[in-house]
């Protein structure tokens, strides 16, 4: 099953909440937040129907499903739906982004669910850019216990994604690469994209990778990973002294829909194929309206089929649109 680029369906990006306890300056300004409401808990998809929808997915050939949001952890029982989740028969990879907060309180009963694999967001070291960055919420020093709290639960081998931004937090990168060295753990610089509306993008702001990946290798040489897996939306390097890795998402300047495999469904059941997409298509009153699952799939599989976006590869060329969904509530 592929669309119109011959793309298949393997990835499915599920994001389970729209509220957060951060206010990342980049995806939820506070200031640019004023009269926009999150989802009334009765609007939020239902454990089962989210579980019915994965499993509608994987039908359909998804293998990998993250969870996302806003922020997952703040859904409450959420390692109840990680445990319906996990139990789903063709979901090899079950993985979940969060910003940590809240993991010392419940790394281990999601470990014990069945979740796969953490990615933890942290954009810098320094507890003051920390701080600017998360809308004066959170600290460092609680994402670092929460990264503790997922290792002590027996997840090894974290993801730590940094967005980066020109004149922000740019010159606190070196740090941090230097922190997560050798850890185990592998550092994703993500170059700050233009997704919403509210979050003040310029290009200005946008660090393009090849940038950071010359002043990251002038101080630990770097080569590149020799397989890289298709759909994988990091570019990976290894420290020539054996430190590990590190990724590079490079969505502005070095765009990679052409192996876009992902779909993603907001916590109120809006089915969106891109990132950037406007429009999307709502499923939650097909799941609610008795729809077999024969007709849900065929449905689905026409959403896919039709699906042409590109709008990373097209945004120079003046494809940039106004009425984007937010990334909070798209799920990143
Ligand atoms: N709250 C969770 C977290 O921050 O990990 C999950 C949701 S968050 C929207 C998912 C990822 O999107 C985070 O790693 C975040 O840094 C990234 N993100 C948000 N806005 C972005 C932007 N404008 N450009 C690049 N990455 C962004
Ligand atoms: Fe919250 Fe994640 Fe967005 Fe930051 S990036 S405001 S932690 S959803
Ligand atoms: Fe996929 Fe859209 Fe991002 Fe391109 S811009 S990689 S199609 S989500």
């Amino acid at each position: 099953m592929t669309d119109r680029y011959a793309r298949p369906l393997r990835d499915l990006r599920l994001s389970v909440l729209d509220r957060c306890n951060l206010r990342c300056t980049y995806c939820m300004p506070e200031e640019s937040l004023d009269g926009r409401d999150f989802l009334p808990t009765s609007r939020l998809m239902s454990d089962a129907e989210l579980e019915r929808l994965v499993r509608l997915f994987v039908g359909l050939g998804v293998h990998k499903v993250r969870l996302t949001g806003g922020e997952p952890l703040l859904r409450p029982g959420f390692a109840d739906l990680v445990r319906r989740l996990a139990a789903i028969e063709g979901v090899e990879d079950l993985a979940l982004t969060t910003n940590a907060i809240l993991l010392p309180r419940l790394a281990a009963d999601l470990a014990q669910a069945g979740l796969g694999r953490i990615t933890i967001s942290l954009d810098s070291m320094d507890e003051s850019v920390f701080s600017t960055m998360s809308g004066n919420r959170g600290s460092v020093g609680e994402v670092l216990a929460g990264i503790d709290a997922a290792v002590a639960a027996g997840f090894s081998q974290l993801k730590v994604n940094t967005v980066v931004q020109r004149g922000v937090n740019d010159q606190s990168v070196i740090g941090l690469v230097d922190h997560f060295r050798g850890s185990g753990h592998t550092v994703r610089l993500i170059e700050f994209m233009d997704v919403g509306n509210i979050n003040h993008w310029s290009h200005d702001q946008v660090v393009p990778s090849a940038e950071l990946l010359r002043v990251i290798h002038q101080r630990w040489p770097v080569k590149p990973v020799a397989y890289q897996a298709a759909g994988e939306t990091a570019r990976r390097y290894e420290f020539l002294d054996g430190s590990g890795e590190i990724g590079f998402i490079s969505s502005v300047s070095e765009p990679f829909c052409g192996d876009c495999t992902r779909a993603r469904v907001t916590a109120d059941g809006v089915f969106y194929s891109c990132l950037f997409s406007s429009n999307g298509t709502t499923l939650r009153p097909l799941l609610r309206s008795g729809m077999s699952d024969e007709a849900l799939l065929q449905h689905i599989h026409g959403l896919w089929r039709k699906r042409d976006e590109r709008y990373s590869e097209s945004r120079n060329g003046g494809g940039r649109s106004s009425s984007k969904v937010e990334m909070f509530r798209m799920g990143g």
